[in-house]
């Protein structure tokens, strides 16, 4: 058996930090435990090979997962990730961060059988790593340059992806970001004990070297007007994602130290890259020794409580108004979160904010669920008399994201919306209503996962070279 073969899978760059807080674990190794002490290519030899593959008709990009997972049995690394990146942009991220319990792993034949799934995203993961550090991963080599530019609003995975895509092609692409930093929610709303950084920043660095242009601290509406990239490009791809975070409207809502996820999040990401972040440093978005109570049920109220639990607060709670079974989170990440001292305080509802001047607690209504509404959920309803309090010197507000108003944004009263303020695109082609310009990734879909960005980044590139041709052949038949 090779070198390689008997390579144990790595646990990742951020080994779990050692705690000793009231009963909790001493440790954080619930993310890694699972892989701890097994080999990848013991992992991929798991697999049945059952000929039905429902892990790759559950995953969103069709990952040849069956023959990749052969291969690394076999430890042939190389044509296994020749095989896994022809299909996937950034295998490393989401081999780390999709939640393959609702993808792939949750469909596995072995899963489904009670014998545990095949840990796919480990292996996808350990492949990419391993063709990082072995330099089988370079930047693209463009055969044939193309004069004709796209212009990418937006460098978030479905930006990054397109931009890859389009690059290989020879097309010259210049992506713009509003942030100092490439990568959009994968550099500043993910967590790095979820996904580190230097993962993100290795592949925007790869993009840069194959030629791809990067404009950051450049916001379109300020900067310049969509109009003003159009006259500038032949294409243009809009893929700014879903930034408008929920509000909720309770007495006492503008007390201070309660904060939107985003920003407490942005803050904790940034103190990680190395920034100096003055609401950090002063303590206003630092939880350390802190009763932290975060509103709201979804993957991002998780990042939040783990997040906390990480900066060593004194207690953390998550109100959620449903229960366990009904909560929008990853059972993955709730089981972690759990692990690690979060208390959850399941339907409960808050109902007002006390204190003075800053947040000192929560009024908290108790919940009942009632008969299933219209989407068929049990609807959450208060119970009379019910209510708690709950101390709190930070609050942060989970309550998920909506698009920001982009036509008025963008100074293009033209772009069309849905109802829901997402990008209306062609089915087909996802191009807007306003030629030439396209959309891809949470701006067409709503707040969504990084594996659908990537897959939109890529159909999307698709079109726009269609649409490149046909542009390109209409001039030359006029010339
Ligand atoms: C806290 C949190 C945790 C998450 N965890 C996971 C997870 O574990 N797994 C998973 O799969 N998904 C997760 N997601 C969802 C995932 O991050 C998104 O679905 C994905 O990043 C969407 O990609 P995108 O390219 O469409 O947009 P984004 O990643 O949001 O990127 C959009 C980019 O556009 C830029 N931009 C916006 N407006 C402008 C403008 N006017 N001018 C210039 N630039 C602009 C932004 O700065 C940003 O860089 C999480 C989301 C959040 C908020
Ligand atoms: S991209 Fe995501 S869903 Fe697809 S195989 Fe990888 S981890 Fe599973």
């Amino acid at each position: 058996m090779s070198e390689k073969m008997l390579k144990f899978v790595k646990i990742g760059q951020q080994t779990p930090p050692k705690r000793e807080v009231g009963n909790r674990k001493e440790d954080f190794n619930e993310i890694y435990k699972e892989f701890i002490n097994i080999k990848a290519s013991e992992q991929s030899s798991r697999c049945s090979q059952c000929g039905v593959p429902f892990c790759q008709v559950h995953c969103p990009l069709s990952n040849n997962i069956p023959d990749w997972l052969k291969l690394t049995a076999e430890g042939r690394l190389k044509e296994a990730y020749e095989l896994s990146q022809s299909t996937n942009n950034m295998p490393e991220v989401c081999g780390r961060i999709c939640p393959q319990d609702r993808l792939c792993e949750g469909n596995c034949v072995i899963e489904q059988s009670g014998h545990g799934t095949v840990t796919i995203g480990s292996v996808e993961k350990y492949i990419t790593d391993n063709a990082w550090e072995q330099g089988w991963v370079n930047p693209i080599k463009v055969k044939n340059e193309k004069s004709q530019s796209i212009g990418i609003i937006g460098a978030g995975p479905a930006g990054l992806a397109a931009a890859e895509q389009l690059r290989k092609l020879g097309y010259q692409i210049t992506v713009y970001d509003r942030y100092d930093r490439a990568g959009g929610l994968m550099i500043y709303g993910i967590p790095n004990f979820k996904l580190e950084k230097f993962v993100v920043e290795r592949r925007t660095k790869l993009l840069e070297e194959g030629g791809i242009k990067f404009v950051q601290n450049f916001e379109v509406g300020k900067d310049a007007t969509l109009e003003q990239l159009r006259k500038k490009h032949d294409a243009l791809l809009i893929a700014t994602g879903v930034y408008k975070a929920r509000e909720i409207d309770l007495p006492g809502k503008d007390l201070g130290n309660i904060f939107p996820a985003m920003e407490f999040l942005t803050a904790s990401n940034k103190k990680g890259l190395g920034d100096k972040v003055e609401l950090f440093d002063n303590g206003t978005l630092n939880a350390e020794g802190k009763n932290i109570v975060v509103i709201g049920g979804g993957d991002t109220a998780m990042d939040c409580v783990r997040t906390s639990i990480r900066q060593k607060a004194k207690s953390v709670k998550c109100l959620y108004r449903r229960d366990k079974e009904n909560m929008p989170g990853s059972a993955r990440e709730v089981a972690n979160a759990e692990e690690e001292g979060v208390e959850f305080v399941w339907l409960s509802s808050p109902k007002k904010f006390i204190g003075t001047n800053k947040v000192e607690g929560l009024i908290v209504d108790k919940i009942k669920l009632g008969e299933p509404d219209d989407s068929g959920r049990r609807k959450p309803e208060i119970q009379n008399d019910s209510n708690f309090n709950i101390k709190a010197d930070i609050v942060i507000k989970a309550l998920g994201f909506d698009p920001e108003n982009l036509p008025k944004l963008f100074g293009c009263e033209d772009l069309q919306v849905t109802k829901w303020g997402t990008l209306k695109t062609n089915f087909d082609t996802m191009e807007t209503n306003l030629p030439g310009v396209f959309a891809a990734g949470d701006i067409i879909r709503g707040a969504s996962l990084v594996v659908w960005a990537i897959k939109d980044g890529r159909d999307v590139a698709t079109s726009i070279k269609n649409f490149l041709e046909i542009k390109e052949l209409s001039k030359e038949k006029v010339a």
